[in-house]
């Protein structure tokens, strides 16, 4: 009979080392891009920079595409883009990567966080009606671990109340909500090339928008502020408040050959969440990623939660979640928690000091918001009894890993009322 005994116990891996392969797989047509880059004599904005948006406009089927060095620059764009401005009220998931919110901070505008739906772990869609006020001006509709929001309540409730909506897709290039790709619904949004992403080019960002007057002003933000006339050449005077957002031409010519991957990949993340599911359901204890039937999920992080209940926990749920995660990693489980807080309990909410001074939330003219991490309690129960994988389930990993990984998680879940 097989040794049972936890890895973390002195007993035998369920993961044998060096099975999981990294994310992402580096291949000939990445090395001749980059190098053929290298080669180039721009790499700066370089060419690749260009093809990239090209290339990313024809697979997302948008009309602009402007390429940033990261999706937190294409966020920060995308809040200037839609008007945003000091002392500005713009909605946000209480769980999500702090530079969903962060971002608005850079427009001096103030984040106001909404709680998240347990089952999706998306911003509760029934929760943002009640968190608007006269100086709301914006969703950050964040499709977090590649599910997508529920885009028909969120364009409805943004039309009744004239707000802009601005989707994070930072997570979910190439989910669907009924057959469109997210990114396709709002004002504009933001994508990451991030090396954790869905096309992994090291660093990298996209802002995506319909709009030609909204692009006109996202590239503003990206380029110094410059604005010209189209008959006028370059002046001082040109020259408005702006960052200095642009990539350069060696990580664009690695997006541009993981890019051409991506359908595949995401292929690969789709039939390997089904064959983990299949393998994890009817676990005791552990609660299983969700996927809403209008949905079609990327399975960019695989993501389970653990019921507490169940397991017959009555303490601290992230100390005795945190111990599971411990026995897990030693049986070779690829898996960690991802973001163990909610946004409301970062340093820069509860001390209100972003710009100094107070600013923004010091403005004359800005409302008044509460932070009590209280007012977010299904974000906060989420963030406490998570853990999420994502190498085990891309490519170049098949179901031998996922086999592996969910005997390992088995393994653990049998045992977890003896875990040290
Ligand atoms: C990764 C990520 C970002 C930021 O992207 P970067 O390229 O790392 O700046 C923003 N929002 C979400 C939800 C993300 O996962």
């Amino acid at each position: 009979m097989a040794d049972d005994t936890l890895a973390i116990a002195g007993g035998p891996k369920a993961v044998a080392d060096g099975l999981i392969r990294p994310w992402p797989e580096v291949d000939d047509t990445d090395r001749a891009m980059v190098l053929a880059s290298l080669a180039g004599t721009n790499h700066a904005n370089g060419p690749n920079c260009k093809a990239l948006e090209k290339e990313f406009a024809a697979w997302q089927g948008c009309a602009h595409a402007l390429n940033a060095n990261s999706g937190t620059a294409a966020l920060h764009m995308a809040l200037y883009a839609c008007g945003v401005g000091a002392g500005d009220e713009v909605l946000v998931p209480a769980y999500t990567w702090p530079s969903s919110a962060t971002c608005v901070i850079h427009q001096n505008a103030i984040p106001v966080f909404v709680d998240i739906d347990f089952d999706t772990m998306n911003m509760d869609e029934a929760a943002i009606e009640a968190a608007i006020t006269p100086r709301t001006r914006a969703i950050i509709a964040v499709h977090l671990h590649g599910l997508t929001m529920d885009m028909d309540r969120v364009m409805a409730v943004a039309r009744k109340h004239r707000l802009r909506v601005i989707e994070d897709a930072c997570q979910s290039q190439g989910a669907l909500w009924r057959g469109r790709k997210a990114g396709s619904f709002g004002d504009c949004a933001a994508f990451s090339f991030n090396q954790n992403k869905v096309v992994s080019a090291g660093e990298g960002g996209m802002f995506t928008t319909e709009d030609g007057k909204m692009a006109e002003l996202a590239d503003r933000v990206r380029y110094f502020g410059e604005h010209r006339e189209p008959s006028g050449g370059p002046s001082a005077r040109d020259y408005a408040l702006g960052w200095m957002y642009r990539n350069s031409d060696l990580p664009a010519a690695f997006a541009r050959s993981q890019l051409a991957r991506v359908d595949r990949n995401l292929a690969v993340q789709a039939q390997m969440a089904a064959l983990m599911t299949e393998r994890l359901r009817g676990t005791p204890g552990l609660i299983l990623p969700a996927a809403t039937p209008e949905a079609t999920h990327n399975w960019y992080n695989y993501t389970v939660r653990f019921d507490m209940d169940r397991l017959g926990h009555a303490g601290d749920p992230a100390a005795f979640r945190d111990r599971i995660v411990a026995a897990l990693v030693a049986e070779g489980v690829d898996t960690l928690v991802w973001q163990a807080f909610i946004l409301p309990e970062m340093t820069v909410f509860r001390a209100r000091n972003a710009f100094g001074h107070g600013i923004p939330w010091s403005l004359p003219w800005a409302g008044p918001v509460d932070y009590d991490p209280a007012r977010y309690p299904v974000a906060k129960r989420h963030a406490d009894t998570h853990t999420g994988m994502t190498t085990p389930l891309r490519h170049p990993n098949g179901p031998a890993v996922v086999e592996a990984v969910a005997r390992g998680i088995a393994k653990v879940m049998g045992q977890a009322g003896r875990l040290p």
